[in-house]
C-alpha cells in the first residue's frame, strides 16, 4: 500500500465517528461474527468504515440504505478480507442495493445456435471490474451455509486474480500447485454428488461453476463452518489458508488439515 494510502486511511479512521450503539446492534445481527477475537472485530469495523468511505453504495427502486444497512452491508464485504486488505477490492467502486429480487434479461445460444433471451431473477451479481448488485431482502437472510453478500464478494476475489477456470489465484504464502488440486478435485466430487441426485448439505448451486463452487464454499467456509471442515477438511484447510482466517477452529496447532 502506497504512503499516502496510508496515510489517507490513517486520517479517515482518526475523524469517522461511528456510533458504539450501531455498531454493537449490527455485529450481533450477523451471529457468524461471534468466533472473533476482540482484535479481530476492531479490525473488522475499521475495514468496514474504509470501506464505506472508499466504495460508493446506492440503494435504487426506493430503497434508503439506512446507516445500518450499509454498515451491515460492509462488514459483511470485509469478512472475507478481514485478514487479506482492502487491496483485494481494488478496481471498482459500485455497491447498488435493490430491496430485493431484481431481475436482469439474459441471453444464451442453445447447441442449435438459437439465442433464447429470458428474464431472470437474481439475489446478487458481480461485475469484473464493475459494481456489485444486491437484494437487501437477500442479503438480510443469512443463516448457516447462505449469505449473499459474502458470496458476491468472493466473486470479486476470483475476477481480481483468477485463473481461467473461475477459481481465484494461490497467494504468496500459499502452496499454488495444493490449492488449485485441492479446488479441482472437490468440485469435481461436490458435481458427482450432485449428479447422484442425493440431498447435499451445501447448496447445489456450487456445482454449476467453478466460480460458483468458491463463491458459495466460501459462504459456508464464514457462515457454516464446522459443517465444511468435517465434510471437506482438505478444502476447508487450503481456504483457511487463502483467507488467513480459521473460523471453526480446527487448524491450530494441529495438522488436522487433510482427512
Ligand atoms: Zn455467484
Amino acid at each position: 500500500m502506497g504512503f499516502l494510502r496510508s496515510w489517507h486511511r490513517r486520517r479517515m479512521l482518526a475523524r469517522t465517528r461511528l456510533d458504539p450503539a450501531l455498531w454493537q446492534r449490527v455485529a450481533d445481527s450477523l451471529p457468524f461474527l461471534r468466533g472473533l477475537t476482540d482484535a479481530e472485530m476492531g479490525r473488522l469495523r475499521e475495514l468496514a468504515i474504509l470501506f464505506l468511505a472508499e466504495k460508493e453504495m446506492h440503494g435504487t427502486h426506493g430503497l434508503e440504505l439506512t446507516d445500518a444497512v450499509r454498515l451491515s452491508i460492509a462488514v459483511q464485504a470485509c469478512l472475507p478480507v478481514l485478514n487479506l486488505g482492502l487491496e483485494w477490492y481494488e478496481g471498482w467502486v459500485g455497491v447498488i442495493v435493490y430491496p430485493g429480487e431484481f431481475r436482469v434479461r439474459k441471453e444464451e445460444m442453445d447447441e442449435l445456435g438459437v439465442v433464447h433471451t429470458f428474464d431472470e431473477g437474481l439475489s446478487g451479481e458481480a461485475w469484473p471490474g464493475g459494481p456489485v448488485v444486491l437484494s437487501w431482502q437477500d442479503a438480510g437472510m443469512t443463516g448457516a451455509g447462505y449469505n449473499v453478500v459474502i458470496h458476491e464478494f468472493a466473486h470479486k476475489l476470483h475476477m481480481l486474480r483468477g485463473d481461467d477456470e473461475g477459481f481465484p489465484l494461490a497467494h504468496g504464502d500459499m502452496d499454488p500447485a495444493a490449492w488449485r488440486d485441492v479446488l479441482k478435485r472437490a468440485y469435481a466430487r461436490f458435481c458427482a454428488e450432485v449428479d447422484s441426485g442425493a440431498p447435499t448439505v451445501i447448496d447445489e448451486y456450487a456445482g454449476e461453476h467453478p466460480a460458483e463452487f468458491f463463491a458459495v464454499m466460501s459462504e459456508t467456509f464464514f457462515t457454516d463452518s464446522a459443517v465444511l471442515a468435517r465434510d471437506y477438511p482438505e478444502l476447508y484447510a487450503q481456504l483457511a489458508q487463502f483467507y488467513r482466517q480459521d473460523p471453526a477452529g480446527v487448524l491450530p496447532g494441529t495438522a488436522s488439515g487433510g482427512k
